[in-house]
């Protein structure tokens, strides 16, 4: 259970999850250490320990989660938000990725010909693992499986010039995530840096949120139900900027496996 009393950021048992290949098959597992356990099928999706155990070394990574949907919370930092030259949304501002825009770790973030200006943007990630529908905020936390550090790559040009925001948060390999998911953390306090080449360009405390995990999950599972294994990115501090060829791109979030990315041309 979540402590709602500030006093521990812990809410059980920390534990981390991957996804990977292992003698030629395709299966989720807890990490620790350096040694996977394999599971029977995603951890959110009752799967459970098989007590088949690798070396780190001898598999390899995939993307951690395969979701039904991905949704985006649009300027849920107020710093951002008028960065961006916007008024702080007076309800929360969601969008979706395709889960074509995931990534697995160690591809490169390809730079599409059609946008001038492709942006970082370090963010959160809340896993759904309970079914959520018509969830008020007060159980939301129930039906969160873990968190994970992401970045919500954008076509900053097409986002303007198109209005909504398909095109320019969609493409594939727009949706970064780290290897692994950490369970029985809270999501707030984190500290979240962005660092492009090493040089910190954000940092910010998930504290900092407009509308707080149970807020978002109330305001979204009234509109699609979320499935276990969904992802929500919980929005960008501010600091945003444009990534070019050759950039390293890290995103590090308090207690949770880092992301790191580079940047290449299509
Ligand atoms: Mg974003």
């Amino acid at each position: 259970m979540l402590e709602r009393n500030g006093g521990s950021r812990h809410t059980g048992a920390v534990q981390r999850f991957v996804r990977c290949e292992a003698d030629g098959k395709i299966c989720y597992a807890e990490l620790t250490d350096n040694r996977v356990e394999l599971f029977s099928a995603a951890p959110w999706n009752g799967g459970t320990p098989t007590g088949v155990r690798h070396d780190l070394a001898d598999t390899r990574l995939l993307c951690p989660l395969n979701p039904s949907k991905i949704l985006g919370i649009g300027r849920n930092y107020g710093a951002h938000a008028r960065e961006m030259g916007a008024a702080p949304p007076q309800t929360p501002l969601v969008f979706m990725k395709p889960p074509s825009a995931l990534a697995s770790p160690g591809e490169l973030l390809r730079l599409p010909k059609v946008s001038q200006r492709v942006d970082y943007e370090g963010e959160l990630g809340v896993v759904i693992g309970n079914r959520a529908r018509y969830v008020p905020r007060e159980q939301a936390m129930d039906h969160v499986f873990g968190l994970i550090t992401t970045c919500d790559v954008t076509a900053r040009d097409l986002q303007k010039s198109d209005g909504q925001w398909t095109r320019a948060k969609g493409f594939d390999g727009f949706c970064p995530v780290a290897s692994s998911i950490t369970t029985g953390l809270a999501p707030t306090p984190l500290q979240l840096t962005t660092r492009v080449n090493g040089e910190i360009k954000q940092q910010a405390n998930t504290s900092d949120m407009l509308f707080d995990i149970p807020q978002l999950i109330e305001f979204v599972s009234q509109v699609m139900t979320l499935e276990p294994g969904d992802l929500i990115l919980t929005g960008t501090p501010e600091g945003v900027g444009p990534m070019s060829s050759g950039d390293v791109v890290e995103v590090s979030i308090e207690g949770l496996q880092p992301l790191t990315f580079r940047v290449a041309d299509a």
